[in-house]
């Protein structure tokens, strides 16, 4: 899979792609992620980007001609499944997406600012608009951060127990069982029982009991 970020602020990845899944993801050539500084796309010399809105109001607001000039250039050398904009009005970004986005090949990634983007960027450039939650955050790079982890760790091969991801919460429409390690006991804190007894079937049985329990509690909705 191969993810083209669009942002003005490429270093904001610096920390979330160089550690951990994503890192061996890129390391494994599983993923290819390229960022792309919007302002090198600018077209005069103070590498503009944004401008102040029509109609007045408070904020700037992300110019077309630079966003254009990079997904042009992108598109001139790869065919891409859908171009994003993470947006706080798009789509929610939930595990069902995930997995279906983790089956596409080309995907390009644009970041808003400030008061957003030009509307017509949406209009006849941006092909999905996803949203990582009813709330607003100052820029794009931390969703865009968010969904390609999403999705990378889905990736065939990327992590290290195949069937590691299957058992997430929400894989299954369930949250995740609780998990336990070594000391079986620590200050009187004991592990269940069941799952030091070795029976590999009554410990299946009993993470799907836990893992129904917790939806039932925490997230009836998702058993509706
Ligand atoms: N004025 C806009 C918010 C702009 S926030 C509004 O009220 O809808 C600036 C940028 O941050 C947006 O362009 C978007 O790219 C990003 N952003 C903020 N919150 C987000 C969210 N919940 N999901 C995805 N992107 C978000």
């Amino acid at each position: 899979m191969r993810i083209d970020i669009l942002t003005i602020f490429p270093a904001m990845f610096d920390g979330p792609f160089s550690h951990s899944i994503i890192k061996r993801a890129m390391e494994k050539e599983l993923a290819e992620i390229h960022l792309h500084d919007i302002r090198d796309y600018a077209t005069d010399k103070h590498r503009r980007v944004d401008d102040y809105p029509f109609g007045g109001g408070a904020g700037m607001v992300m110019m077309v001609q630079p966003v254009e000039r990079v997904i042009n250039a992108l598109q001139a050398e790869r065919n891409y499944d859908e171009i994003i904009y993470m947006s706080p009005d798009g789509e929610l970004l939930d595990q069902p997406m995930a997995n279906r986005m983790s089956t596409l090949s080309n995907l390009v990634i644009l970041c808003g600012h400030y008061k957003g983007i030009d509307e017509r960027i949406r209009e006849h450039l941006i092909t999905k608009e996803i949203s990582v939650g009813d709330y607003v955050l100052s820029g794009g790079e931390l969703p865009a951060a968010i969904f390609t982890d999403a999705v990378i760790r889905l990736l065939p091969g990327v992590l290290g127990d195949e069937t590691s991801a299957l058992s997430d919460s929400f894989q299954d429409g369930l949250l995740s069982p609780p998990v336990y390690t070594r000391p079986a006991d620590y200050k009187g804190w004991k592990v269940p029982d069941i799952l030091l007894s070795g029976h590999d079937r009554k410990i299946a049985e009993w993470r799907h009991e836990q893992a129904v329990k917790r939806t039932e509690e925490r997230r009836p909705d998702l058993l509706e």
